[in-house]
């Protein structure tokens, strides 16, 4: 199957200039080429015309958890057995993929791993999923309490076998957690140390939670490839990352809904949900703090040059899953710009995943993931929002097709 799609404004990832009446070669679910003006359709394509519109490549949210129910009403239908989940995680995926995410890392679930293979069989539509499958963090250390998601481990040799189980299960990547809200580290650092070695001994990258110092640091120094959150960096981490090209996902939307929350709940307690009223009280302040300095620390990690690609982390019951426009007008908002703000969600994200042989942009022999919108989203970044058409491998996934599924 050869289609051309002609279209009036293709920004492609790489972070070059758009490009105006240029023109999409997909074949066989891949990018043949980029046909600039002039250039003319190859003959005996189908070509569709998108008019005014604009295509990017599809966007990688690079921290979600597909099936977190913790913050759910009723948490005890949950437990019986991993359909429901399984059911939410399926809503979960199909929604990202209506707001032209085609992909998403999902950072430890119980589900993952099983919606993942439905998804590659068309079973569902959906964002396509690489998983860390269950996340590794010490004995009661922070997502303990999720045990379907997280398992805990000590001492090098525990966590080295952990990482191995995760590997067997069929893991893309491996997920490590090491710090909670205070100011002690989780993991010591030869156990961050054997973590990271025995990934990368395997061939697996390692994301790490790591919001408070001197957590981050431990974890920068133990080689983990992305710092997740590192809403508490100092200049020495900023240095050390920049350096040694570990890539932070900030995922602001997450830690500015805790800080919302705190306040709230500090307020007026009654009027916050009691899920996230527990999750934020205890460390109310701890929420607010970090919520406060969120547009002075993502301008710092901008300005040290490190490598910034958009996640959002959102496990809330009463809020978007995967909301990725906000995220990213909140990178724009301080000071990102628009086509760094669009490479970082594309280009870098394929970068930090390992995958930027197949994903991240619109160039020759790379996967045809791909949002047609409306608008321009470099004079207006929030024109992501207009969704008009997704396709996913050369497929057009939203609207989703009817029949979904045949023979
Ligand atoms: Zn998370």
């Amino acid at each position: 199957m050869s289609v051309v799609y002609l279209v009036h404004r293709l920004i492609d990832g790489t972070g070059s200039k758009a490009k105006d009446r240029a023109a999409l070669w997909v074949e066989g679910g891949r990018v043949k080429e980029v046909i600039l003006p002039g250039e003319g359709v190859p003959e005996g394509v189908a070509v569709v015309d998108l008019g005014d519109r604009t295509i990017v490549p599809g966007l990688i949210d690079m921290h979600v958890h597909v099936d977190y129910w913790y913050g759910q009403p009723n948490i005890m239908e949950y437990m019986e057995g991993e359909g429901l989940a399984a059911l939410l995680a399926a809503r979960n995926v199909r929604s990202s993929l209506e707001k032209g995410v085609t992909t998403v890392r999902d950072l430890s679930s119980g589900t993952g791993l099983k919606l993942r293979r439905a998804i590659e069989l068309g079973y569902i539509p959906g964002s396509r999923i690489f998983t860390s499958a269950k996340g590794i963090c010490m004995t009661g250390g922070h997502g303990y309490e999720c045990s379907d998601s997280v398992v805990q481990a000590d001492g090098a040799e525990a966590i080295r076998k952990a990482v191995r189980e995760q590997v067997r299960a069929g893991a893309d990547l491996i997920k490590i957690l090491t710090s909670h809200r205070s100011e002690t580290p989780e993991y010591r650092q030869e156990e961050l140390d054997a973590g990271v070695d025995e990934a990368h001994r395997l061939g697996f990258r390692v994301a790490c939670h790591a919001a408070i110092m001197p957590a981050a640091k431990m974890a920068i120094m133990a080689g983990v490839d992305t710092i997740e959150h590192g809403t508490h960096l100092t200049n020495e981490c900023r240095e050390l990352m920049a350096e040694r090209g570990t890539f932070l996902i900030p995922t602001m939307i997450a830690y500015h809904s805790g800080g919302v929350a705190a306040r709230k709940a500090k307020a007026n307690p009654g009027a916050v949900d009691p899920f996230k009223r527990s999750l934020v009280m205890r460390y109310a302040d701890w929420w607010i703090a970090t919520d406060d300095m969120l547009e002075s620390q993502f301008r710092k990690a901008a300005a040290a040059g490190i490598k910034i690609a958009v996640g959002t982390d959102m496990v809330m019951a009463d809020m978007d899953f995967c909301p990725m426009h906000t995220e990213m007008e909140m990178m724009v908002r301080f000071g990102y710009g628009e086509m760094n703000t669009i490479c970082a969600a594309t280009r870098v994200a394929a970068e930090a995943l390992g995958k930027d042989d197949i994903l991240g942009t619109l160039e020759p022999g790379k996967l045809a993931d791909f949002v047609v919108i409306d608008g321009d989203p470099l004079q207006d970044i929030t024109a992501l929002r207009n969704v008009h058409t997704v396709v996913k491998e050369g497929r057009v996934e939203v609207p989703v097709p009817v029949p979904y599924f045949s023979w």
